[in-house]
């Protein structure tokens, strides 16, 4: 049996994250080569790197997928780096920059363990920084931050700390200085060692120490002393006997400080350029000593699917086998690929798992580990380690697998419902066919992507989180499947609801001679609060986001087997809507009474009247239209608050907020989607190009009655 060949404590699985254009790609690919498993550099501009390995993504430049990468590092102060055991494994979960994306940094801040947040060392804390950190917050993963593109004009390391202090979090640490800035960026200063190095050889692979100059001595001593403060504050002893006047070792402020960070207590920064080759390598070592391993996290929770107790596993190949399907991914070679992380036991390849989301068996074929520039053939996968499987046909995005014998179901992935969807209609018969491949592929792979067909037209509509998301999946239609296809304008997901209780029954009744159809069903509806989950509260009640079911019908008034028919005759009448032909949601739905016929009474009678009585009932229950509404963030320039704040109150928006950001004003406010088409050019034209905003979905209203009526009259 294969054994592993390094310890878990040795493991690290991180994000790095961004604001996009901070540089991520550059620092992903530059951590490639370092850790050796890539030997050529391939810039940004050529589209040569190995995460963006999508054409796609290439031509864009940004980061559209989340792919784990695996790669080994020994410390840049290791003497024999080809010790194995000195060696660290290092699985990197990439992580999207882009605000269309916001939902694959949450997918990926659940499955990795720290991360490297990076900055812009001229523009300092961005927006989009400001949600990835509150994500990270939420999620609870340690952080280091590298302050990256300290070559450039205008590169500024004080005011760009200063931004994380003032906007992100007051307890982050100084943990370098650089020497020289601008072009006349050389090297950095680690103040804890207080030994200064810069980059020689290839690609500045040769960390070398240089004399601290003589002009940053003064600086380095202050800010080794506010550095070592901190970090004595974080244990008492170590404060009295700081107090005491007795200096702590390296070692152990290396260890307290690494405990502080594996806490959220205190965020290490340091600095560098990652074009320049200059300082990338510190921040892998900062990821060695100061990034949880999986033996650092709490241990994972789920629920026996069973017994619906709570169950708790450890990062142990001692304990049975649990593991999260985080991201399915086409593969140029191999078809498609499951990502998962295995958070307790082991799973060997070609053995047969349980996909306890589905209840159903899926046997592992081959698993692979991507590596930078290869796929490598696993035989063995351990606790806390994260890899792709080949070929699970049923397993998709949030699933859990597990053991049979020990069954446990993890928290799933939460993903917002899509908001903006658009018409595509195939070019032409071949089209067509490729089209219907296409979609499910994709939206396999994309848990916030969706396809439906409206029913009147039997049009494709699909849906999405954004304008550009929706681009994007048009796009590799095209590229990756040959598909060509007329596409329509973004629309709104609008939904319906209904707001207050009714009932209605429902007949389906024909007495044509010989055989006829009967189905009679009494149904009560009622509003549901919004819920998130999905739940089954009891034998008698589904309950899932948006619907529940409640059969209560006694003494068999209709027999058992008809009662999944009324089921889906309600939830495709849901399907339908009522109000203008969007998706009825959040309704809780009662079947209380009806009636059958020994002979007359099928499926079809049942869920033809289930579907007519719930039609009905949720006309009288005061249907009204339901819109997006989102949370958007403009970033300008004091000078043109006015027009900022105008425009936003032009849109129906709700403004909470006025926050400075160094020189500029954010303004936070609420605001339906369907006014933000466009926004993004009307916001450039008023503010002469310098204001920026960020937008994510926050929740569901309900329209206006003077707007529903013109979206209503739209549709008819
Ligand atoms: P991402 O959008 O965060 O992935 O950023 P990229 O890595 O694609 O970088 C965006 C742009 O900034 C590219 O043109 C890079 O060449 C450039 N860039 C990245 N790192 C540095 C750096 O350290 N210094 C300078 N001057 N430019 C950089």
């Amino acid at each position: 049996m294969p054994q592993r060949d390094y310890p878990l404590e040795k493991v690290r699985n991180f994000g790095i994250i961004a604001h996009i254009d901070a540089g991520k790609t550059t620092t992903s690919e530059r951590v490639l080569y370092y850790t050796g498993s890539q030997h050529k550099i391939g810039e940004v501009h050529e589209g040569e790197t190995t995460t963006d390995w999508m054409e796609q993504e290439r031509e864009r430049g940004i980061t559209i997928t989340a792919a784990a990468v695996s790669c080994f590092w020994t410390r840049t102060d290791e003497p024999d780096k080809k010790d194995l055991a000195k060696k660290y494994r290092f699985n990197i979960i990439d992580t999207p920059g882009h605000i269309d994306f916001t939902v694959e940094v949450k997918r990926s801040m659940r499955v990795l363990d720290g991360a490297i947040v990076v900055f812009d060392g001229v523009a300092g804390v961005e927006p989009q920084s400001e949600t990835n950190w509150r994500y990270a917050d939420e999620a609870n993963v340690p952080r280091v931050c590298f302050i990256n593109k300290l070559d450039r004009m205008g590169a500024n390391f004080e005011k760009s700390f200063q931004s994380i202090l003032d906007r992100l979090n007051k307890n982050a640490v100084r943990m370098q200085l650089p020497i020289g800035a601008e072009e006349k960026f050389e090297g950095v200063i680690d103040l804890l060692d207080m030994k200064a190095y810069g980059f020689e050889g290839e690609m500045g692979r040769d960390v070398v120490e240089i004399p601290i100059p003589e002009n940053l001595k003064s600086d380095a001593a202050t800010y080794r002393a506010e550095l070592v403060e901190k970090i004595v504050e974080q244990d008492d002893q170590m404060m009295n006997e700081y107090l005491d006047g007795k200096e702590p070792t390296l070692e152990q402020l290396k260890a307290t400080l690494r405990k502080a960070v594996i806490d959220n207590k205190l965020f290490p920064v340091y600095t560098g350029s990652a074009l320049k080759n200059k300082g990338v390598q510190q921040v892998l070592d900062a990821v060695v000593d100061y990034l949880p391993s999986p033996l650092d996290v709490p241990p994972v929770k789920g629920v026996n699917p069973k017994t619906g107790e709570e169950v708790t596993r450890h990062a142990s190949d001692a304990e049975p086998f649990c593991a999260l399907v985080f991201k399915i991914q086409r593969d140029p070679f191999v078809g498609q690929l499951a990502f998962f992380r295995v958070y307790s036991g082991t799973i060997e390849a070609g053995s047969y798992l349980y996909n306890s989301t589905t209840g159903k068996k899926e046997r592992l074929g081959r698993i692979v580990r991507l590596q930078a520039d290869k796929r490598e053939e696993v035989k063995k996968v351990y606790a806390g380690e994260i890899a792709a499987a080949v070929g699970l046909k049923d397993s998709k995005t949030s699933h859990t697998l597990c053991d049979e014998e020990n069954q446990i179901i993890l928290e799933q992935i939460k993903f917002p419902e899509p908001v903006i969807s658009l018409r595509i209609e195939p070019k032409t018969k071949a089209d067509q066919e490729r089209m219907g491949m296409a979609l499910k592929e994709l939206s396999d792979e994309d848990p916030t992507f969706k396809v439906a067909s409206d029913p009147e037209t039997m049009e494709t509509l699909i849906s999405g989180m954004g304008e550009l998301h929706l681009e994007i999946i048009v796009d590799r239609m095209k590229r990756e499947f040959n598909v060509e296809a007329d596409v329509g304008k973004p629309q709104v997901a609008y939904r319906e609801t209904i707001t207050q209780g009714s009932e209605a029954e429902g007949k389906y009744i024909k007495q044509t001679g010989g055989r006829g159809q009967y189905g009679h069903v009494r149904l009560r509806l009622k509003p549901l609060e919004p819920i998130n989950e999905d739940k089954k509260i009891s034998k008698n009640i589904t309950r899932e986001e948006h619907f529940e079911f409640i059969n209560s019908i006694k003494g068999g008034v209709i027999p058992q087997e008809y009662i999944p028919a009324v089921e889906k005759g309600v939830r495709e009448a849901m399907e339908r809507g009522i109000v203008a032909g969007f998706k009825l949601v959040d309704i809780s739905c009662e079947l209380y009474d009806g009636s059958y016929h020994d002979v007359d009474s099928s499926e079809i009678a049942f869920k033809i009247a289930a579907s007519m009585g719930f039609q009905d009932a949720a006309r009288a229950a005061r249907p009204v239209l339901l819109e997006p509404i989102m949370k958007v963030e403009v970033v300008a320039p004091e000078k043109f608050m006015g027009d900022v704040n105008g425009s936003l109150s032009g849109k129906r928006g709700a403004i909470e907020g006025i926050e400075e950001r160094g020189l500029n004003r954010a303004v936070k406010a609420k605001v339906p989607l369907s006014e933000m088409f466009g926004y993004t050019t009307q916001l450039r034209s008023m503010t002469e190009g310098r204001a920026g905003f960020t937008m994510e979905f926050d929740h569901y209203e309900i329209v206006p009655k003077n707007v529903a009526d013109t979206i209503i009259a739209g549709r008819k």
